[in-house]
């Protein structure tokens, strides 16, 4: 595949990697990959059959075992999970609290990421992720790293649950994602940073189109 046809979209929790990266693959008429759900759904599966947290090595026969199926046609974000089409079921407080615990396991890692290089392949793509650029990727030619203070990712993802109908505390959601993004940029394995050539673009004062649109921009310049 040629360098040129990978976009990777790393950044911390609510940063808005998902929406940006959904837009940015319609204006491009590329393929879509969240690889959090991936994440998310080895963590379901863990908390379902009640696998112990701390046992690395049932986590990571599990993420060999389980089968992981992404449409990357289908921006909605649908995984086939065993046959299983999952798409709310994976964003539930429940996986939110786990799942950076298992993420930091390096036989779940080895898993998913070979996983994911082998849907790259096939194609034109935007991929979102945490490590998309330093590891999965790393001699995609378009690579973007997406910023914003937790105080504006905190309301972003309240706005989120709560048009979901959910009702959460603001302060509860802020001490969520800074605990996440502790775990996810300390981690031994693939830690969340951004890759030496990526952009890095601080998303605070932009609409969500305005980002896809210096994405897309960039994309054309590459
Ligand atoms: O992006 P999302 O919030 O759905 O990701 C959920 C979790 O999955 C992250 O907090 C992180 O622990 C893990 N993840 C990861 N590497 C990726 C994508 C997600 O470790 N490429």
């Amino acid at each position: 595949m040629s360098r040129s046809t990978t976009v990777t979209i790393d950044g911390p929790a609510s940063s808005g990697k998902t929406v940006v990266g959904k837009l940015v693959s319609k204006h491009l008429n590329y393929r879509f990959l969240d690889t959090g759900s991936m994440y998310r759904a080895i963590t379901r599966e863990a908390l379902k059959k009640e696998i112990n947290l701390d046992d690395d090595i049932a986590l990571s026969q599990l993420a060999i075992d389980t089968d992981i199926k992404l449409i990357p046609q289908d921006i909605s974000g649908l995984v086939l999970v065993n046959g299983k089409k999952l798409l709310h079921e994976l964003r539930n407080p429940d996986i939110d609290k786990s799942v950076s615990q298992v993420s930091s396991v390096s036989g779940v890692r080895t898993a998913l990421v070979k996983r994911q290089r082998m849907v790259c392949e096939e194609g034109e793509i935007v991929v979102v992720g945490r490590d998309i650029g330093t590891v999965v990727l790393p001699d995609a030619r378009t690579k973007i790293y997406l910023t914003a203070s937790l105080e504006i990712r905190a309301r972003r993802r309240h706005d989120e649950s709560t048009s979901q109908g959910g009702r959460f505390d603001t302060k509860n959601i802020f001490e969520k994602l800074r605990k996440r993004d502790l775990i996810d940029s300390t981690r031994e394995n693939s830690p969340l940073r951004p890759a030496d050539d990526a952009v890095i673009i601080d998303t605070d004062n932009l609409s969500i189109e305005e980002v896809a649109d210096i994405i897309v921009d960039l994309v054309g310049t590459s």
